[in-house]
């Protein structure tokens, strides 16, 4: 039989305590000054890591300072700018799309709802929670490769889909934490659950983690 709610809740908060001990300071770590910046640096974020983006964001933003900037730019010269981050092609359409649309429609500003982000070309529902949970301030779960290989490590899903274990989630973690755990999740990710090669043996979730590697 499968593990209770009530047990999965209770074990997600004693998670949540312990990965606030171990990344107090876990954030968002691509450079934005606002919504419309960090929607383009999400964007460029996929398949390629936020240092990357950092580096091609800073000489973008001064070129590009607005969303018609990018809206009505010629769009080989936004593929070539954005060539290091990877599927620039691809990139630069959804950019361009996006801009066009947030111009056209919404008066240069960002939205602020699910609903309206998924409709920008190229916004798909990991970018718009980005954007709702990082600059609006609304709780929102971001579901990206760690955490949809870490949850399934640590039992709370047994999905790859990435809209099914964000609603999963939600039943579970506390709407405060939401923002966070991704953060801190990415951040465990990267230094201690590593794909392939796990450091169960310096990880402090081990205790409660039901995929644990005994060395
Ligand atoms: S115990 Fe191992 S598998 Fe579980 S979260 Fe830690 S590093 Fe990952």
């Amino acid at each position: 039989m499968g593990e209770s709610k009530i047990n999965k809740i209770e074990r997600a908060a004693n998670i949540i305590k312990m990965l606030y001990n171990e990344y107090p300071d876990s954030k968002c770590s691509l450079n934005y000054k606002s919504a419309h910046q960090l929607l383009v640096a999400t964007i460029l974020s996929a398949q390629c890591t936020d240092h990357r983006v950092n580096i091609v964001t800073k000489d973008l933003f001064l070129k590009y300072k607005k969303p018609s900037d990018f809206a009505y730019c010629k769009i080989t010269d936004l593929a070539k700018d954005i060539h290091s981050c990877g599927y620039y092609n691809q990139k630069s359409k959804s950019i361009q799309g996006a801009s066009l649309r947030i111009v056209e429609d919404h008066n240069g500003n960002v939205p602020d709802s699910m609903e309206e982000l998924i409709k920008l070309p190229g916004v798909g529902r990991k970018t718009a929670n980005c954007i709702l949970g990082e600059y609006y301030g609304q709780p929102s779960v971001v579901i990206d490769t760690h955490m949809v290989r870490i949850m399934n490590l640590l039992g709370f899903t047994k999905s790859k889909e990435p809209k099914k274990i964000e609603l999963e989630l939600m039943n579970i973690f506390e709407e405060k934490d939401w923002v966070k755990l991704t953060h801190m999740i990415i951040d465990h990710g990267r230094a201690v659950c590593i794909a392939r090669r796990p450091k169960c043996n310096k990880c402090n979730l081990s205790t409660i983690c039901p995929s644990r590697i005994k060395e």
